[in-house]
């Protein structure tokens, strides 16, 4: 079991690592360097921890290990303010819908943002969490926002609102995708 979700947070970090550190305004090379880090520091510490584990009770190193995760994390707490779902992709299905929403919920102070072209999901937009912004994808360029979703994106060939392409594609300090009192989004088109 362990082993099995050891793989899996290796999957998870190495998917889903750059393009979340790049939503929070760092550079992909700068994101794929740490992430290299990482890989570094995990064979320094799997070799150490090997060599340790020959002359200290591994229990007790284990213990060790998780009290540093746990501080770490406790440290970085309030680090991730903004998260955004599905890099690429949709929401698959009502149950998928569901745990999104029991996310949200269980993280309070992250604001999250989930783009979305599934139309069905309307009805269940007014049961979203507050901290969490479902924000409909209108499919055609240059199309109106409807007005029946209370969040949309547009992609227009004038007036766009969105400063990501002036500033190397990055968010920086803009929040309008996250921000509940934004109803429509305008990217370019590129
Ligand atoms: S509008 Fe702001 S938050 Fe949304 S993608 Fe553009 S820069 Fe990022």
């Amino acid at each position: 079991m362990l082993v099995g979700v050891i793989v899996l947070v290796g999957v998870l970090i190495g998917t889903h690592f750059i393009p979340a550190a790049h939503d929070h305004g760092m550079s992909q090379v700068t994101a794929a360097s740490l992430l290299a880090l990482v890989g570094v520091f995990d064979v320094v510490g799997t070799i150490t921890s090997g060599y340790l584990t020959d002359r200290i009770d591994p229990r007790k190193l284990l213990f060790f290990y998780y009290l540093l995760r746990g501080l770490s994390l406790f440290l970085l707490r309030h680090k991730s303010k903004y998260f955004r779902w599905h890099d690429s992709g949709d929401i698959q299905s009502l149950k998928h819908l569901a745990k999104i929403f029991a996310v949200a919920r269980l993280t309070p102070d992250v604001n999250h943002w989930l783009p979305t072209r599934e139309a069905w999901v309307k009805p269940y937009v007014g049961r979203a969490p507050k901290n969490l912004v479902i924000r409909f994808s209108m499919p055609m360029v240059d199309q109106e926002a409807a007005a029946s979703w209370s969040h949309t994106s547009t992609v227009v060939t004038t007036g766009r609102t969105c400063p990501a392409p002036d500033q190397d594609n990055k968010c920086m300090s803009c929040r309008a995708c996250w921000d509940p009192n934004v109803k429509n989004v305008a990217y370019g088109k590129h």
